[in-house]
Formats: structure tokens, sequence, C-alpha cells
């Protein structure tokens, strides 16, 4: 049967198969002489060994869809990221570190501003037009009370949505919410992953309902982007790209050159001044990192 990897640990796979739960799997299978390595997102094929103790062996990866560096996961459809409106304000310099990791590996971004209630009337106008004159959908969300979870509940469904955030803007209570109790009660999930026990940091995937599946993404604050090209970083600001033809210079670096399309959009507020800003930060530390 074929079921989705949600977890690895220690040469072990825990295989999802809807209506029948978590198989516990080792990887024998003819992929392994491939050099290909069983990820979670995967879906697999997999033979039951014991199906009391649901215990079995994968022995086919299903051809991926994609595979992310970081996190290392197979499969995505989007990513999630989740930032308080205030308390903590949020850090757009972090954020858009995420952007562009997210743009450079092809997965489209929601951006989630949670703790709605605390910001003010002009903050989260601010946010709300910087992220979408940069194309990303923005959502306000309030996980205390719950509202927007509805919203946030539809644009995962169906999908695998690697979630992201700080720590403290309320990513727990969020998730929480919406997580699919009933699957979790019934043991479903919890039996054979022994959810909460343990306090090891591995990326997950949680069924959430359906064929929709969520990924608590570990690890946040330490955003580091060394492989791309400081050349190509523009590329990964989707509202750069169309005034880019606009440069006077061809290879233009978006930085000190006269006539520079970006810039003038800044100056226009096509382009929000943070967003630059923190292109101009990221592309110095780029070219840094190839000093070394
Ligand atoms: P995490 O570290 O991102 O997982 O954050 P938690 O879910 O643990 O929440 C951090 C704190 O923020 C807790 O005290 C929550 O009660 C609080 N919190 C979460 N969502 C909201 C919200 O929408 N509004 C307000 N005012 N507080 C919230």
């Amino acid at each position: 049967m074929t079921g989705r990897i949600v977890k690895g640990i220690s040469g072990f796979y825990y295989v999802f198969v809807a209506g029948s739960g978590i198989y516990e799997c080792k990887a024998k299978g003819a992929f392994r002489k491939q050099g290909l390595k069983p990820l979670v997102g995967d879906q697999v094929e997999i033979d039951v060994l014991d199906e009391a103790e649901h215990l079995g062996n994968v022995v086919r990866i299903l051809p991926r869809k994609n595979a992310l560096i970081r996190p290392a996961v197979a499969n995505v459809d989007q990513a999630l990221v989740i930032f308080a409106t205030d308390s903590p304000k949020p850090n757009l310099n972090l954020l858009d570190r995420f952007l562009v990791m997210m743009a450079y590996q092809d997965v489209p971004v929601q951006i989630c501003f949670n703790k709605e209630d605390l910001g003010s009337r002009a903050d989260k106008q601010v946010l709300k037009e910087t992220y979408e004159l940069a194309g990303y959908p923005v959502h306000f969300t309030q996980a205390i009370t719950g509202e927007g979870r509805e919203e946030i509940r539809t644009l995962l469904q169906g999908k695998t949505t690697t979630v992201a955030g700080p720590s403290g803007v309320g990513k727990s209570s969020l998730i929480n919410g919406l997580q699919d109790h009933t699957l979790m009660e019934t043991g479903a999930i919890s039996q054979k992953i022994g959810r909460g026990k343990h306090t090891t940091r591995h990326s997950e995937l949680i069924p959430i309902g359906g064929d929709s599946f969520i990924m608590d993404t570990p690890g946040f604050s330490s955003m580091y982007v060394p492989e791309i090209e400081a050349g190509g970083l523009w590329e990964c600001f989707p509202e750069f790209v169309p005034h880019e033809p606009e440069c006077r210079f061809q290879g233009c670096a978006h930085i000190g050159e006269p006539d520079c399309g970006i810039k003038e959009a800044v100056a226009r507020k096509q382009i929000a001044q943070s967003r630059y800003d923190n292109y101009k930060l990221l592309y110095e530390e780029l070219v840094q990192a190839r000093k070394y």
C-alpha cells in the first residue's frame, strides 16, 4: 500500500496511510542502491510485515514534486510564515530572508500576521501594503479568539504546507486550532509517534484531515542563504522582476548603478523601502560570504 512519510528518526520512517494510521518502517527498497534517501513528505510504497503491530518496509519512493534543502522535506506545495503584528514586533529582515529562501526554492508563500488585536491600524496597513505590493497574500489572525483561523484552514486544504515563524508569535496556538483533534484522539497519529513524549525537534508532517498536511519547521532564527549568487538575488524579490528591464546596465546589481529600474520603482513607491533595504543588506552579506 502507499502512504506518506510523516517523520524519520534513526533509520525508522513513520508512514501515514489514510484510514489505517501510522506504520513504523525501515527502508529496504532498491532505491537505496540508487543513493536515494527517503525524506519526510515522500509518497512511498510499503510492504506490511505485521498488520497488528503496524510494522513494514518502505520499498519504493514515488516520484517527487520537489525536495527542499531547508527544511529537508519532499512534496511541499507552499509555506505559511507566521509573525506577530506586534509583541514581538515583526522582524522584517528575517521575514524577507525567509521569502528569499522560499522564492529560491520555488515555493509559494502565504504570510500570516497573528496577534491582530495588538497591532495599530497604521502598522497593519504598512505590513499589508508592503507584502501585497511584493505579490504575497497577507492574512491577519488572532489565534486566541480563532479570528481568521477558517481563512487559514481554507488555504491549507489539500496541500502540504511548511509552517515557519519565530517563537512567541502564536504559531503553536494557531496550529493547535487547525489540527483535526478527532484524528489525534482516535490514535491514528499519536500511537506510533508518541507525539509530545520526546523533545528532539525533527521535521515532522502533521496530517490535519483529508489530504492536508502541515510541517512545523524548527530553527527559524538561523536563516542563512549562502548558496544564492549575489547577482541573482533580485530574482528572489518578485516585485523587483518587472522593473529589472528598466535598468540601464545589463547585470545591474541595483545597488550603486545610475538609472536603475529597481531604485526608481522604490522612489515611486512601487517597491517598499524596507524590502529594498533588506535586499541591500542581503546582497552585501552574500558578497562577503563569497570572499571566504
Ligand atoms: P509560539 O511560540 O509562536 O508557538 O507562540 P504561542 O502559541 O506559545 O503563543 C505565545 C503567546 O502569545 C501566548 O501567551 C499566547 O497566548 C499569545 N497569543 C497567541 N496568539 C495571540 C493573539 O492572537 N493575540 C494575543 N494578544 N496573544 C496571542
